[in-house]
């Protein structure tokens, strides 16, 4: 009956939303919290904005398929690496809608197994005009940026919404310990280093078991890990993301 519920819900989610159902995503339902808004109804509310421009480019609100996703855009605030707000107050996330989808499984597999724990997403699409605003404001030579940036000539996989930036935040609101905060510069973020660190002790082994849960829900979910920053997910390559999705300029 649980079950049902939720294939209802998201089978209102998808027609609303303008989504395209998905094999797995039939299988998989996650915890849909409240009624969907259509992406059209929230085209009224909206001035110009970031948010209207990521709608018409007909990218899906991954809260109006679930709600139980926690979304906290550094972007959208002072504390992020420039230390200023670069996504004119967007608080929602935005993502084609088959990304939306793998992240809601995401949050499915890990409410599985933790019903207090839910994603929270940091960062997902990233316009390419604000990515080379952020190229051109960071104060560190190019050599040393291209470690935490893409270069604006080489595109990311956040212009096209197919990344997403993501940890893991409990039911009474408290970031899961994963060894460094989201954006950090330092190694210590680094998945290629984490058995190094860990040997050192400066990883602790919290901080890794908890980056194992992160990790295993999203790859279960269809995502890849990178080797450079905990934090970062990839739905697909760039080759396929340039053929199936739209490049946010
Ligand atoms: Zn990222």
């Amino acid at each position: 009956m649980r079950i049902a519920v939720f294939q209802l819900i998201y089978a209102i989610a998808l027609i609303t939303t303008g989504c395209v159902e998905h094999d797995e995503f039939t299988q998989k339902q996650s915890i849909a919290g409240k009624q969907p808004e259509s992406n059209t109804e929230r085209l009224e509310e909206l001035p110009d904005s970031l948010e209207r421009y990521l709608i018409t480019k007909g990218l899906t609100d991954v809260g109006s398929l679930d709600s139980t996703i926690h979304v906290a855009l550094h972007y959208s605030t002072e504390h992020n690496f420039l230390g200023k707000p670069m996504y004119q107050g967007l608080k929602r996330c935005y993502l084609p809608c088959e990304v939306a989808i793998k992240l809601c499984n995401a949050q499915w597999y890990l409410k599985q197994q933790y019903p207090y724990y839910s994603i929270v997403v940091f960062d997902a699409v990233r316009p390419l005009s604000i990515q080379k605003n952020m190229w051109d404001e960071l104060d560190m030579p190019a050599s040393k940026k291209i470690n935490y940036l893409a270069h604006p000539s080489d595109l990311s996989l956040h212009n096209y919404g197919a990344a997403v930036d993501v940890g893991i935040i409990s039911n009474d609101g408290v970031l899961l310990n994963m060894g460094t905060a989201f954006d950090s510069f330092d190694s210590l973020s680094e998945p290629k280093w984490e058995t190094h660190f860990l040997a050192l002790k400066k990883l602790d082994t919290a901080a890794y078991k908890n980056r194992m849960v992160l990790r295993r829900v999203m790859l279960k979910a269809g995502f890849t890990a990178i080797t450079s920053e905990w934090w970062h997910f990839n739905a697909t390559d760039k080759s396929s993301a340039a053929l199936k999705y739209l490049l946010i300029e």
